[in-house]
This record gives C-alpha cells, sequence and structure tokens, in this order.
C-alpha cells in the first residue's frame, strides 16, 4: 500500500484549499505516508479529514491541523526544533523533512516506543526522543528556533518561552479541555508576541506546568 493518490488528494482538498501555502509543508504532506502512523485497521481512513486514535486515549491531529501549526513555525530548513507530544510521531516526521534537528517528547511510554519503531523504519536520523513530562522543556540543548506543543494547555508556560532562541516561534493550543485557541508566540528583541491564529480542540497536555491528571479538573 503506497496511498500517493490518497495523498495527493489529501493536500490539495484539505490544505491548498483551505489556505496552506507553505510550499515546503505542502510538499512535505504529499510525502509522508499518514497510512503506517495510525493503527492498522485504521489505514484505510489515515487520509481522511478528521483526527484519529491512537490508543491510550490519545489521538493523531487532523491532517489540516498538522499543517497549519507546521506553517506557522515559518521553517526554512536549518531550525532546531522541541515537539511536546510525540503522540504516533506524524508531526513529528513532518518536522523532521522541513527542520534541521527535532528534540520530541512524550509522557507516554508505548506511545513513544511506537513512535520510535515507525520513525526509525522510515530512516529519519535527525530525531531526538525523550519520554518524561514535556512542559519542563528540554533544556540541555534549548534555544530552539520553533517549539510546537501538539496537546491543549490551560496557559503559556514561561518555562517554554525561556527556552525559545531569540527569532523563534512557538505553536501551541491555549484553552480550556473543550476548546482552545491556537496561539503563535515570536521573541523578538526579547520581547514577546503574541497572535491568535484560529479556534482548536486538542488532548490535554498533563505536566507540571500543564493539567493535573490527578486532579482531573480540566
Ligand atoms: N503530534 C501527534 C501526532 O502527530 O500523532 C499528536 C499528539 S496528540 C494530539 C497529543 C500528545 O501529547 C499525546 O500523545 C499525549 O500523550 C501527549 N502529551 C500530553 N501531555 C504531555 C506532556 N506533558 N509531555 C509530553 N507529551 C504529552
Amino acid at each position: 500500500m503506497n496511498c500517493m493518490n490518497e495523498r495527493l488528494n489529501m493536500v490539495d482538498v484539505q490544505l491548498a484549499h483551505r489556505g496552506i501555502k507553505d510550499k515546503r509543508v505542502l510538499d512535505t504532506m504529499r510525502k509522508v505516508p499518514r497510512h503506517l502512523f495510525v493503527p492498522s485497521e485504521l489505514a484505510s481512513v489515515a487520509y481522511a479529514d478528521q483526527p484519529l486514535s491512537i490508543g491510550e486515549s490519545q489521538t493523531i491531529s487532523q491532517p489540516y491541523m498538522v499543517a497549519l501549526m507546521s506553517e506557522c513555525l515559518k521553517l526554512s530548513g536549518g531550525e532546531k526544533i522541541l515537539e511536546l507530544g510525540t503522540g504516533s510521531g506524524y508531526q513529528t516526521a513532518i518536522l523532521a523533512e522541513l527542520g534541521s534537528s527535532i528534540y520530541t517528547i512524550e509522557r507516554i511510554n508505548i506511545l513513544s516506543i511506537e513512535a520510535q519503531r515507525t520513525l526509525n523504519h522510515l530512516g529519519y536520523e535527525n530525531i531526538k526522543f525523550n519520554i518524561g513530562d514535556g512542559t519542563l522543556g528540554w533544556s540541555e540543548n534549548a534555544p530552539y528556533d520553533g517549539i510546537i506543543v501538539t496537546a491543549g494547555a490551560p496557559k503559556i508556560s514561561k518555562v517554554l518561552i525561556d527556552q525559545l532562541s531569540e527569532g523563534g516561534r512557538m505553536v501551541i493550543p491555549v484553552g480550556n479541555s473543550f476548546s482552545q485557541e491556537l496561539v503563535v508566540i515570536s521573541k523578538i528583541n526579547k520581547k514577546i508576541k503574541t497572535e491568535n491564529i484560529c479556534g482548536c480542540m486538542f488532548v490535554p497536555l498533563i505536566g507540571k506546568y500543564g493539567w493535573n491528571k490527578e486532579k482531573k479538573y480540566y
């Protein structure tokens, strides 16, 4: 199964026609085999216009959201990027095509292991994996030119802003458990500029500077 036609159709109908313009993002999404990142029983709907379950109550994001978040980072190819929420590894693969080195953190062990297996199988060598609480960031490798948070956060934490390089951009869904706003933060001359992109719906970012799993108040 190669699914090239499904990918070309997905990019035309779901991405380009809805306003995604970054040619590198469109080309990358024509290339990365999304069907290899979903459970085998969902491979036939891998290119549908929706998020899909990847187990552990988590999801692979809708293709449009992956493209939009990638475009928001304005990558040109040489960037160091931190991703919070490896999930299936699909967004990680897109970033690995668009940037130069990717640092990705996932809190659920089994999801990270499965994503590592898929990404290694596809031959990506510019990705470093971490299993743990991504809300702490990954200070050893900071600063990052781009930070992407693929789970919904209650607020924009200073910990992540501090790990963003001068001129860097962070894309993060911020809000409550029902809905969030996709926000882009840019660091310019040590000042922070915030831009609201659109409404969105993500699973919760759980951790020290995210939601509290035990209290379940998200
Ligand atoms: N980008 C992923 C993909 O392409 O499949 C989708 C990610 S899914 C919407 C959000 C992921 O964030 C889940 O796998 C979840 O376990 C993870 N997550 C939630 N809180 C986290 C945290 N504090 N640190 C790392 N990962 C976290």
